[in-house]
């Protein structure tokens, strides 16, 4: 098994220390919340309506999140040893999972939080065969309920989705879809009422709703800047926490105001000609999750090679994905939202077809896949998002790694890939 080697990365921006010290805080919260005080809460997946639960002050744990969290404290090896220790696949996928292998392994001396206490529901979409067993199984090791949604197939194969999906979102995301979300979404919110106590307010979603319109808004602002300035004022790992921090929390008062100082912050370095990198030569475009185990690996090249990560799935997803006109309508906008996460980022032809209109708007000049060996669902469109991006002119390099299981990672080796790989398409 590899050492764990992976290396901090350098942030630019004072919001991104603010935003880290802030999810610190809120971690340390939530874990007097539900391990010190008992109060109920729920683990579910970053594709699923988040919105339900703050509106009904229910605390989340994301799952990705937490997966996110043990790799980053370099606990993946273990919990993975863990897994095939209690006889289950070696190549097993591991982002959905680690949770599950934190749980199995059952070590309150290594588990952060001492181990998750028991929550009051997991909750999933069945967006990939393995996630009911995934989420089935680690609901029994918690002893508690597992509530899947569905995801219906998506019959309007529409590349182009993004252009039209924030006011038109009944025809993108297709009726009969949102209205199967809506019923369950009911049904989840009258079990919450039921276990919990507390009360669905539809006037709070309301709210959370036009807030979240406002603080996308902001984001949206910047992709647009990121696309358009040279160079470029922030780079990914910059990028992800101060996108990815408020939307675990979008629409709360935190995340709007930290999504405008975000946004005032990159404004004031395109105004003054700030760049992420002192020399910046290429654009590079990183297609997949975060590398959560080493955010150091996309800042490596910069001074070498004037090579920067200026483009990411989290920063540019949150206009064409977040922002709805309402309508009076939250339930049903809040389920065009959700309903289609995770196929517009891993499945042709939503995804190819936003990442070459992307690669295009930002002046992209290579792209790097992550393609994570035992990881179905994220690897579905890679290949033909390769293919796409190539046609269009963009040379692609497919990393064989995982997103949070650091054993077959090591940093320099993939540096010097990335490396040998725009020198041989004539690029460094
Ligand atoms: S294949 Fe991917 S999406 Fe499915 S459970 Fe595994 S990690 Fe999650």
């Amino acid at each position: 098994m590899n050492q764990p080697q992976g290396q901090r990365s350098r942030k630019d921006l004072a919001c991104t220390a603010a935003a880290t010290a802030w999810q610190k805080a809120f971690a340390a919260d939530l874990q007097r919340r539900v391990v010190v005080q008992g109060e109920p809460f729920v683990v579910a997946q970053a594709d699923t309506p988040h919105e339900i639960f703050h509106a009904m002050d229910i605390p989340l744990v994301t799952n990705q999140w937490w997966s996110a969290y043990i790799s980053a404290k370099q606990l993946s090896g273990p919990y993975v040893d863990a897994m095939t220790d209690a006889g289950y696949p070696e190549n097993g996928c591991k982002y959905c999972s680690l949770g599950l292998a934190c749980t199995l392994a059952n070590d309150p001396r290594t588990a952060p939080w001492g181990g998750l206490p028991t929550p009051t529901l997991l909750v999933a979409r069945l967006t990939c065969d393995c996630i009911q067993h995934v989420f089935g199984q680690w609901a029994s090791a918690l002893g508690t309920e597992f509530f899947p949604l569905e995801a219906p197939a998506w019959t309007r194969r529409d590349p182009e989705w993004f252009l039209r999906s924030n006011e038109h979102w009944e025809e993108v995301y297709e009726p009969e879809r949102i209205a199967l979300l809506v019923a369950e979404m009911r049904e989840l919110i009258t079990l919450l009422e039921r276990r919990t106590g507390r009360r669905f307010d539809p006037a709070r979603l309301q709210l959370l709703m036009e807030r979240i319109n406002e603080q996308e808004g902001y984001i949206a602002e910047i992709s647009r800047m990121i696309g358009e300035a040279r160079p470029c004022p922030v780079s990914i790992a910059d990028q992800m926490p101060n996108t990815m921090i408020p939307q675990w929390h979008r629409g709360s008062e935190w995340a709007v105001a930290h999504a405008r100082r975000f946004r005032d912050e990159v404004a004031a370095r395109v105004a003054a000609g700030v760049g992420a990198a002192a020399n910046e030569r290429l654009r590079l475009m990183w297609i997949g999750a975060g590398v959560w185990h080493d955010p150091g690996f996309y800042q490596a090249l910069e001074e070498r090679l004037g090579a920067v990560f200026v483009w990411s799935m989290y920063l540019p997803f949150a206009g064409p994905q977040y922002i709805r006109a309402i309508r009076g309508r939250p339930m049903d906008a809040l389920a065009s939202r959700i309903c289609s996460m995770n196929e517009v980022l891993h499945l042709p032809p939503w995804m190819n077809g936003w990442m070459v209109s992307e690669a295009r708007r930002c002046g992209i000049d290579a792209a790097v896949i992550l393609v994570p060996p035992d990881n179905r669902l994220s690897q579905s469109g890679t290949k033909l998002t390769r293919l796409a991006l190539e046609t269009a002119g963009v040379p692609v390099l497919a990393l064989d790694a995982d997103m949070v299981d650091a054993q077959n990672w090591n940093h320099d080796a993939m540096v010097a890939s990335v490396a040998d790989f725009l020198r041989g398409a004539g690029l460094a």
